[in-house]
């Protein structure tokens, strides 16, 4: 499997738009990987993990054809992870549409995609409607729910981020390789735990949105500092679901945390944890 970081930032991006702080001013200023976009994933040459605000901007920077994306997979449906405006110029005269995909995600992520101007009116007893006009199959997912579509399974961790709805971290598994992302997240819940332990992957993305925020490098109510993303990663390996010294990943910062790579790479160094940034490639 190859999976292409498209974003590594949380909600605000980095630079946040109008934000003044140290970090948003070094990135406008310096450029580079301190540039993060929205966070979403590119897995192989047929699926999107997230489709938000920045999904314009990173189809073109990366060279991502969408016409030959089979399915996108939602985390779950806050803004910087879901833009149903942007999927809703599928409908016909404003793109010329003939493919189907398949949109995966919790019912409150589908329940969302009505919220584009252009599906005004419509209500969730006619989302097949909905799902008809912008050529798509709406596939709901539960937590710990397994999933196949083609050769990809699609393995939907309980995260515990947003009590308000069902927020799925997943494992992807695809010939025999199989990658978790986890964001966004806190530290799970002991059924979630368990429910891992059931599985090996050979990769883990790991969030990290307070990043190196004073006083939260151990915050993992809901999101993670840098060190809770470590002893998440510890876990994961205590319990056998990742092997030792595999393949991880930090990513998903908020500018509040003041992540720049620099810094990021600084903190994390012998920790064997590698830093995201928009455009990294993962080979497993
Ligand atoms: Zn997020
Ligand atoms: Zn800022
Ligand atoms: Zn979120």
């Amino acid at each position: 499997m190859r999976i292409q970081i498209l974003g590594s930032a949380a909600a605000e991006a980095v630079p946040a738009l109008w934000c003044e702080c140290e970090c948003c001013e070094y990135a406008r200023k310096h450029g580079g990987k301190d540039i993060r976009r929205r966070c979403s994933y590119w897995v192989d040459d047929d699926t999107l993990v997230d489709f938000g605000p920045d999904a314009n901007w990173q189809s073109v920077e990366f060279g991502i054809d969408l016409t030959r994306i089979k399915r996108v997979i939602f985390t779950h449906s806050h803004e910087d992870h879901l833009d149903p405006v942007e999927l809703s110029w599928r409908a016909q005269y404003f793109s010329r549409v003939t493919k189907m995909i398949k949109l995966f995600g919790s019912r409150r992520v589908h329940e969302r995609m009505l919220s584009a101007p252009l599906l005004n009116g419509f209500t969730f007893d006619r989302y097949n409607e909905v799902a008809e006009k912008l050529h798509f199959e709406p596939v709901e997912l539960t937590p710990g729910s397994e999933t196949r579509d083609g050769d990809l399974e699609i393995i939907a961790v309980p995260a515990v981020h947003d009590p308000k709805e069902d927020c799925l971290n997943y494992i992807l598994r695809r010939g025999g390789r199989s990658i978790l992302i986890a964001n966004d997240t806190g530290w799970w819940s002991e059924a979630g735990w368990d429910f891992v332990s059931r599985y090996r992957v050979d990769a883990a993305i790991i969030e990290a949105t307070f990043a190196l925020s004073e006083g939260n490098l151990d915050y993992d109510h809901g999101h993670l500092g840098a060190h809770a993303a470590i002893r998440f990663r510890d876990e994961l390996v205590r319990r056998g679901t990742l092997p030792a010294g595999a393949k991880v990943v930090v990513n998903h910062f908020s500018h509040n945390g003041n992540p720049l790579h620099h810094k990021m790479e600084a903190y994390f160094a012998g920790s064997g944890i590698e830093v995201g940034y928009d455009g990294k490639v993962i080979e497993i």
